[in-house]
């Protein structure tokens, strides 16, 4: 901004556009309300506080309300003056945007179809945009009138003592300060102010506390040599200083994390920084440890944190204290200085994805900030997605494969029971098959630990009428409703209706309802009787409710108090517990049929990551999977270890049906309580979309409309469409035409999600 202004000022004005001269000029973007991009003229008074990056205060419409706006721009422009109206303040007393967030944050808005309003509200936590943790405090300066009259004036001692310790003071002190320090009450620094010979000064002071750090001494490991070469590779990036993007193919305990680890210290020992994105869920305290042990200032960021401490931690961030942000999604708009790498963990996790808007994927967003700071972009995962590999595969991404687990401990053997036959003549009431059951005996009898995997909270999964056939289900929701014992309800699992759970036919009286399925809570019961002699724990969401819950299980865990720990896909990732010699997957079809073309590929993930979590120590360890498709080719290569042979078969029917990594995809959903108006909505929408493309070039195509898989939600109905195509601008700008010209009728909302990862 300060180049700009000069240039206003040196520049010769042009002599035949005299009454054009540049002013300078303000963009402006609201969060809320208003959409598009709004130009004020800077008032002199405002010329140096008003700067991109700062929030401004500025009028709107007619009747001049004052609405709160990020300045993203500020330029001398010629420009009719009179049409303009002038910018009445700027908020903030630093830019909490830099250049490069702004360009970030516009790139999320043109990719993802939102407004860019919406993308800074995203950027920036609640608690910085309201300063949260901080309050207004006033401090005291002596003024000049206060120095003059301490040279010449004859003043009570107290009062003359109060300014002679305001006029050795370099910076401003508080009122409690100042009496203390010059020994007096608070009277005679009220006197002094009414006589304005001290000066009031107003400051935003911060009331956050820095967490401590643990005081364990980092192990020192030797790294293996696929570590050695991976990690050359990428410090090698990081020297050149140039964009890349580096896969990171590691089985589960090939040690990627401590290879993040080296390289971050590489690019920290160079002076520069590095952001580390993470699952939520594997944000426990051990990896937590396992950076602040290796670093002095980590930032750890995550959802359950107040307003406060998040806007503590931008701050440290901000003003340089911190070389490692540790974080989910949203880390990714740390606003970090001096960003030298960034790591993506477990790079296939869904949760990278926002289900609101803006619906941005971390992954992209990394990809995106990394490109433009010219830094290199690492992301690991034992499965990687196959958008991903593909890219890898095509030469776009470094590939660096770790095949082999630290200590060359073997992969665990992978047995699947065939649950159709397991289950012949008898009916299907027990969760456990008998060698399952057998397994875990062996297991838990020569002093080993057990997970067991079963993705589905709640006790009897569908409540059903043997004599009718209904099946109770969500009046608001077209879902079934899942009976949990423990709190004696049936629950919607999407919007949380519940009812007491029925002991006859709501529809025909029958009194014989069937409670069938197994969820977690069952599972639980089950292994609770049948094996009494050890102890067992539950991890879902109902169970883990409430901070530390997670942890506090973990360490139970950890520290064998307890010997089997069940649970959803929760207690699939990241553990390392070496004493774990058994993985059972109770179901693995669960998530096979669901209509998504990422069905497969999240079956193989799962299965693969939860085998992942045997075999770690030792003793080594075993997996055994119930199923009742054991010959589908996801569930094969995961017993196989195989991830490049699932990779190659899952992507030649992604490329026959020009789903991603072949095409890219918007999904829209349309909603509303009229379940024809939605319909026939969706309907226009499908034929603008379709007008809207037929000047692009193929292949692009439009499908549906059609009922949601989730068709009606919280008493609304879901229609969906999908936009398929080569060229993804294609498809944006399709989609931007129809949305601008759009008018739905009262009540229809419609969602645009540009590469969906839910199809729901
Ligand atoms: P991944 O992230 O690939 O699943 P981790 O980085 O968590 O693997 O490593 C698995 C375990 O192996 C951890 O306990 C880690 O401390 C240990 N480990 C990693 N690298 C080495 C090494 N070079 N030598 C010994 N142990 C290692
Ligand atoms: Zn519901």
């Amino acid at each position: 901004m300060k180049q700009q202004q000069h240039a206003l000022f040196e520049a010769e004005p042009d002599p035949w556009r005299l009454d054009d001269d540049p002013i300078v000029v303000a963009d402006v973007v609201f969060a809320a309300g208003p959409t598009g991009t709004y130009t004020y003229r800077v008032p002199e008074r405002l010329l140096k506080s008003a700067e991109p990056g700062r929030r401004v205060r500025a009028p709107f419409g007619r009747g001049n309300r004052l609405v709160t706006g990020y300045c993203v721009e500020v330029a001398a422009r010629a420009i009719d003056r009179r049409r303009l109206k002038d910018i009445s303040g700027v908020v903030d007393d630093q830019a909490l945007l830099s250049p490069a967030m702004l360009r970030l944050t516009r790139w999320i808005a043109e990719h993802y179809l939102c407004e860019w309003g919406q993308a800074l509200e995203a950027v920036l936590p609640a608690g910085v945009r309201g300063k949260a943790g901080t309050r207004v405090a006033t401090f005291l300066e002596i003024s000049d009138q206060g120095r003059a009259a301490l040279a010449t004036e004859k003043l009570p001692k107290k009062q003359k003592q109060a300014l002679a310790v305001l006029a050795d003071e370099a910076r401003a002190l508080a009122p409690n300060e100042l009496a203390s320090l010059a020994g007096c009450t608070l009277a005679p620094i009220a006197a002094l102010r009414s006589r304005h010979y001290i000066r009031t000064v107003h400051k935003r002071v911060k009331t956050g506390e820095l967490r401590k750090r643990p005081t364990e001494k980092p192990e020192k490991l030797h790294l293996n040599v696929d570590q050695q070469a991976a990690l050359d590779l990428i410090v090698a990036s990081i020297h050149a200083r140039r964009h890349e993007v580096i896969l990171l193919h590691g089985v589960t305990g090939s040690g990627k994390t401590e290879v993040y680890i080296r390289a971050i210290e590489e690019a920290v020992a160079f002076g520069r920084t590095a952001i580390v994105l993470v699952p939520e869920i594997s944000l426990t305290p051990q990896t937590v440890a396992r950076f602040r042990t290796r670093f002095p200032g980590v930032a750890v960021l995550h959802s359950h944190q107040t307003d406060a401490e998040r806007h503590w931690h931008w701050e440290e961030i901000a003003a340089e204290r911190v070389q490692v942000v540790v974080g989910p999604r949203s880390a990714i708009f740390a606003p970090i200085p001096h960003l030298g790498l960034i790591v993506l963990d477990e790079e296939h996790e869904s949760s990278f994805k926002q289900e609101t808007t803006p619906r941005y994927h971390a992954r992209d967003v990394a990809l995106r900030r990394a490109a433009d700071e010219n830094i290199p972009l690492v992301l690991g995962s034992a499965t990687p997605s196959l958008e991903s590999w593909h890219r890898a595969r095509e030469g776009a991404y470094r590939l660096v494969e770790m095949p082999r687990r630290v200590f060359d401990r073997p992969m665990p053997d992978v047995v699947t029971i065939d649950m159709l036959s397991a289950q012949q003549g008898r009916p299907r009431r027990s969760a456990l098959s008998a060698p399952l059951t057998k397994a875990m005996e062996q297991a838990l009898d020569t002093g080993g630990q057990v997970i067991l995997l079963l993705n589905r909270r709640g006790f009897a999964t569908h409540i059903q009428c043997p004599s009718c056939a209904l099946v109770v289900r969500c009046p608001r929701c077209d879902i079934a409703l899942i009976h949990h014992r423990q709190q004696e309800i049936a629950l919607c699992h999407y919007c949380d209706y519940q009812i007491p759970p029925p002991t006859e036919c709501p529809e025909c009286r029958f009194a014989g309802i069937a409670y069938g399925g197994i969820g977690t809570e069952r599972l639980e019961a089950e292994v609770r009787t049948r094996f009494a002699n050890y102890s067992c724990l539950r991890m879902d969401t109902d169970a883990m409710r409430g901070p530390g819950a997670h942890e506090r299980a973990l360490d139970k865990f950890r520290h064998g108090e307890v010997q089997i720990l069940l649970g959803t896909q929760m207690i699939a990732k990241g553990l390392d517990f070496p004493n774990v010699t058994l993985v059972g997957v109770v179901n693995a079809d669960i998530a096979l049929h669901l209509p998504d073309f990422r069905a497969s590929e999240r079956t193989f993930q799962i299965l693969s990551q939860v085998a992942g979590r045997t075999g770690r120590g030792e003793k080594g360890g075993r997996v055994l999977v119930q199923t009742l498709n054991p010959h589908h080719p996801s569930i094969e290569a995961a017993a196989r270890h195989d991830f490049q042979g699932f990779a190659t078969v899952e992507l030649e029917g992604r490329r026959a049906l020009g789903y991603p990594p072949f095409g890219e995809l918007i999904r829209v959903i349309v909603r509303g309580e009229q379940q024809p108006q939605v319909e026939s909505f969706a309907e226009h929408l499908v034929s603008e979309l379709t007008g809207a493309l037929s000047g692009e070039a193929p292949p692009w195509r439009v499908l549906g409309p059609a009922l949601a898989p989730i068709a009606k939600l919280r008493g609304e109905y879901r229609y969906h469409l999908q936009l398929q195509g080569h060229d993804g601008d294609a498809l944006r700008r399709a989609v931007r035409k129809v949305t601008a010209a759009a008018q739905p009728p009262e009540g229809i909302l419609w969602a645009v999600d540009v590469d969906p990862t839910s199809m729901l």
